[in-house]
This record gives C-alpha cells, sequence and structure tokens, in this order.
C-alpha cells in the first residue's frame, strides 16, 4: 500500500478496546464513559480486519488500547496474529500495555509469537504512580514487567515526560531501566480528548529533558527508526537505548509508514488528524465480502494526509484532536 504523498504503509496499530483497569490522567478522565459492546467490533471481526491488512501488505501490527489485555479472549486474536508470523505475511506482532495483566499473560504472550512489548511505566515512586494513574498499584506493573522479561519477552518502557511530576526522575529511570535491560522511551503529551485540567500544567518539552540527561549520560545518535515519531540515541553507559517522542516539536510526518484502527474498526491515516474511514459498515455488509473490504481500505490509503498539526495553546479551550489516545492507542 502506498500513499499519494510515495510512504509505504507496512504498520497497523490496533486498539482493540477503548477499556482499562487504570485511569491515568494524561490519557483519560476518572469517570470515562465507554463505547457501547453492540459498537465494538468482535475478535473475530478485528482478526479477519487485521487479516486483510496483512494481505494488502501489513508487515507489523502493534495491538494497543484502552488496555488490550483486559479484553476478554484477547490471547485468541494474538494467537490467531501471531500464527500469520513468518510465512504467513507479518513479520512482527507487538503489545504496547500498562503491564497489569504481564503476571499471568507473559508466558502465553511468547508462546503466540510475540517478542517484543512496550509497558507503560511513568515513575518508580509507588505515590506518584498511584497519583498518575489514579487506580494504579506499581507493584502489580512491576511484577508484570519482570514477569515479561522472565519469560523472554525485550521490554521497552514508556514514560511520558509530565512537568513536575516524574520530572526529576529520569536519571533514576534510566538506571534502573540500564540495570535491567529494558529500553525507554520518553513522550510528551499530546493534547488528544478532553482530560479535565489544562495541558500546559503537563507539557515538558523533551529537548529540555534530553539536554538535562546529557549532563550525566553520554547519548550517541544512532539511525535506529522506526517510521514513528521517535528519535532513538544509545546511552553509553548502560548500552541500551533511549527514544524521545516529540510529536509536537518534530516534524517526523514524512517518514510515517503507519495508520491507525480503532476497536469499532474506524481507520485514522493520521494521528493528528479527525479524518478516518469506517471500516466497520463495510466488514458487516454481508454483500461487500473480501474483495469490498479491500477495496475500502485501499481507498482509505489515498485519503492518508501529508501530515499533522498539534498545537498546545492556553487559550485553546478545547483539545486539538478531540478523542482521546485510548481510542486510538498512542
Ligand atoms: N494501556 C496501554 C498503555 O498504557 O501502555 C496502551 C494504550 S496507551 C493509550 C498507549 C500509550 O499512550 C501509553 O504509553 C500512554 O502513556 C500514552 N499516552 C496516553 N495519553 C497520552 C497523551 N495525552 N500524550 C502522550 N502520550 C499518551
Ligand atoms: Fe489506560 Fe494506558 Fe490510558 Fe493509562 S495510558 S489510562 S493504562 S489506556
Amino acid at each position: 500500500m502506498i500513499d499519494p504523498f510515495g510512504r509505504r504503509i507496512s504498520y497497523l496499530r490496533v486498539s482493540v478496546t477503548d477499556r482499562c483497569d487504570l485511569r491515568c490522567v494524561y490519557c483519560m478522565a476518572e469517570d470515562m464513559t465507554f463505547l457501547p459492546k453492540r459498537e465494538v467490533l468482535t475478535l473475530e471481526e478485528l482478526d479477519r480486519l487485521c487479516g486483510a491488512f496483512i494481505d494488502l501488505g501489513v508487515e507489523k501490527i502493534r495491538l494497543t488500547g484502552g488496555e488490550p489485555l483486559v479484553r476478554r479472549g484477547v490471547i485468541g486474536l494474538i494467537r490467531n496474529l501471531g500464527a500469520r508470523i513468518g510465512g504467513g505475511g507479518l513479520q512482527e506482532l507487538t503489545i504496547t500495555t500498562n503491564g497489569t495483566q504481564l503476571p499471568k499473560m507473559a508466558d502465553d504472550l511468547y508462546a503466540a509469537g510475540v517478542r517484543r512489548i512496550n509497558v507503560s511505566l511513568d515513575t518508580l515512586d509507588p505515590a506518584v504512580f498511584k497519583a498518575v494513574t489514579r487506580w494504579g498499584e506499581i507493584g502489580q506493573t512491576l511484577d508484570g514487567l519482570f514477569a515479561a522479561k522472565a519469560a523472554g519477552l525485550a521490554v521497552k518502557i514508556n514514560a511520558v515526560a509530565l512537568k513536575g511530576v516524574n520530572e526529576g526522575e529520569y536519571d533514576r529511570m534510566l538506571a534502573w531501566c540500564g540495570e535491567h535491560g529494558f529500553d525507554l522511551t520518553l513522550i510528551e503529551t499530546m493534547p488528544l480528548g478532553d482530560i479535565s485540567g489544562d495541558r500546559m500544567d503537563q507539557y515538558l518539552p523533551l529537548s529540555v529533558v534530553r539536554d538535562r540527561l546529557r549532563a550525566h549520560w553520554t547519548l550517541e545518535a544512532t539511525d535506529y527508526r522506526t517510521g514513528g515519531p521517535a528519535r532513538y540515541y544509545t546511552v553509553k553507559e548502560t548500552g541500551r537505548r533511549i527514544g524521545f517522542i516529540t510529536p509536537m516539536t518534530h516534524n517526523f510526518c514524512e517518514s510515517c509508514n503507519r495508520v491507525r484502527l480503532t476497536c469499532t474498526g474506524t481507520l485514522y491515516m493520521c494521528l493528528g488528524q479527525e479524518d478516518a474511514a469506517d471500516l466497520r459498515q463495510v466488514l458487516r455488509d454481508p454483500e461487500a465480502g473480501e474483495a469490498g473490504l479491500r477495496a475500502a481500505i485501499e481507498a482509505a490509503m489515498l485519503r492518508k494526509p501529508k501530515g499533522h498539526d498539534f498545537v498546545i495553546e492556553r487559550r485553546q479551550a478545547k483539545p486539538a484532536v478531540a478523542r482521546h489516545m485510548s481510542v486510538t492507542g498512542g
């Protein structure tokens, strides 16, 4: 699949549910209203849709959410997709998770063919963890992380940089990741969804964070790229990678290789734009069949925009993009 700007689309992110067992302050309001079940694709429908994308050239799939691992029966979908790794056209299946379910699921994920996971952990301080996730206990996520490591999964930690919240912790987190063999990615907050509170209060530019880290660490630039909005460095002292995801301060759109599918079958061609294609309708249309589904996906690719337009402005009462991160999964 090639879009109008010559970019090959080979990466699909799939949000398998909008629900979550945590309520991170930058992601959700505490009293979130979730989608009615009938609007959410069944796991069979998600499987069929992912299969169509693989047939059209998608080589990497990342499952996300909401919290993907809280969806009942999700391991069945993971096994089916895992079975397509290699000869079935898929190169890699990865998962972004908050880690709470990993103590019981890590071995099953490995057995299904998953080799790498991203685990969100914004802090190593139990009280800050509680404050950020509202409902979480750090012990559960840490147990999950170590279960994943023991199962043989490569772990990357995702931490959202939050001004005045985890701002003083990055040196310690980098050292801790080095100690345990994890890569670390810091993420700038993005203006997605109404979360009650002022975005400017949370926004911390990663250019500032990177300069501060350089006081204690040697960050060697690498050409490692994933086609997404991350820049990676090797930390000389630990040998691990650190990534900086800076969607607001850096233009990464020219190398974008991905599209995002929500659990309702809505396909977003760009994280920062509202335009979307409704694939659920064609998926549930008995007349359409596989050819119709394929045609709908191909038509959507032609609508992939050149780039996005995020701005966090104090005067702006509304978020730049109205949907929450838990809808598209980041
Ligand atoms: N529940 C899983 C998790 O937390 O990893 C997967 C879904 S979560 C929406 C995916 C990633 O998006 C997490 O790393 C989370 O920290 C990040 N995220 C959520 N809201 C964000 C926001 N407004 N700005 C930047 N990153 C955000
Ligand atoms: Fe849940 Fe992940 Fe959003 Fe936190 S960031 S509320 S864990 S979906």
